[in-house]
């Protein structure tokens, strides 16, 4: 592991202050993350500078009726959360499918939606890698893309060796359900304050695959808000993995649905496991909105999202089966949603 400095900042303006001013600083939160790959030399910063007591661990009621979710707070303060457990229960259901017990105890709401890809070769310094390692290629084409994305990617991706390439997918859980939510993130940077909404702040490869945000280095996470959302009561998050607990999804839906009489008034979906960024599924829910609340009508709402979906092949028989077991699992979750009078 390459040595670095520790510095413990007294506020978030000298920690912003402080990483701003270091190209190679880096913040540390829960550490759930970045402490791994300081051992396997995927991050080598010069500083590391420890915001975990600075940022807020209180999850407070917000004037328009929704929760403003300080940085600090973690991962299992927040899924045991009364409040988030019965107004959004599609996060608290995220949150638990996440990690493990410990792992959830010490990650943070800033930081899980900041960690990286767990595309194996991402982890694995001898390997080239356009992420971790600008214009050096991407070792998954044509090598292991079971967990790679299949929305969001060119209908013929670039080769391994071109250096925009990358088809990995965003591993957070709580990410796709902060998605579908309609959350804001609050940022504080080296120019201020300022709010991103939540489906802005990750980003597809676009020419530059080593940046997963649009953070700017210096920006650090404050707070996250979840606005009123009344059809979240009624939300769900389903991940499909490959075995029960503390494993990666394959797939994964997040959604909340509002019927009235038989047809769907209002919905949100995001997917997981299917791209480089948590997936706002827009299509479908436009297909879903004023649709009857109906099989058919889930099934064409799937099949308008995958419409443009391109599976990868690999030496471990490809990604293809992702775009129907996403299919599946976004209907299924669309059903369970429905209220049986509908
Ligand atoms: Fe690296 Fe992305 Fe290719 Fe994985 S898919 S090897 S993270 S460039």
């Amino acid at each position: 592991m390459k040595p670095f400095a520790f510095a413990r900042p007294a506020d978030v303006a000298e920690a912003v202050r402080t990483v701003a001013a270091d190209p190679a600083a880096v913040f540390l939160a829960g550490g759930t993350n970045l402490v791994d790959h300081l051992k396997l030399g995927v991050a080598t910063p010069d500083v590391v500078v420890d915001v975990r007591r600075l940022t807020s661990r209180e999850i407070a009621d917000t004037a328009d009726g929704g929760l403003r979710m300080g940085a600090a707070v973690t991962n299992s303060e927040l899924a045991a959360d009364r409040r988030v457990r019965e107004r959004y229960p599609v996060l608290a259901q995220a949150l638990l499918a996440g990690a493990s017990g410990q792992l959830r105890n010490a990650a943070t709401t800033g930081g899980n939606p900041l960690q990286r890809t767990r595309c194996v070769y991402f982890s694995d310094v001898t390997t080239p890698c356009n992420k971790r390692e600008p214009g050096s290629g991407c070792s998954a084409i044509g090598g292991y893309t079971r967990y790679h994305a299949v929305l969001g990617v060119p209908p013929t991706p670039p080769g391994p060796t071109a250096p925009d390439t990358c088809i990995a997918t965003h591993p957070s859980d709580m990410a796709v359900a902060l998605a579908a939510l309609d959350a804001q993130v609050q940022v504080l940077g080296p120019h201020g304050e300022r709010t991103i909404p939540f489906v802005e702040l990750h980003r597809l490869p676009d020419g530059d695959p080593s940046r997963d945000t649009v953070l700017e280095h210096g920006d650090l996470i404050t707070a996250i808000d979840l606005p009123a959302l009344p059809l979240a009561v009624n939300s769900q998050y389903r991940k499909v993995r490959d075995r029960a607990s503390y494993a990666f999804a394959l797939v994964s839906v997040a959604a909340a649905l509002e019927v009235a009489d038989g047809v769907v008034r209002d919905v949100r979906i995001a997917l997981g496991g299917v791209a480089h960024k948590p997936w706002r599924a827009t299509a479908a829910e436009e297909a879903l909105r004023g649709a009857p609340a109906t099989e058919e009508s889930y099934r064409a709402a799937a099949a308008a999202e995958l419409a443009g979906a391109v599976p990868q092949p690999g030496i471990d028989d490809g990604n293809a089966f992702k775009i129907p077991l996403v299919g599946r699992t976004l209907i299924a979750v669309l059903r369970d949603l429905t209220p049986s009078e509908a």
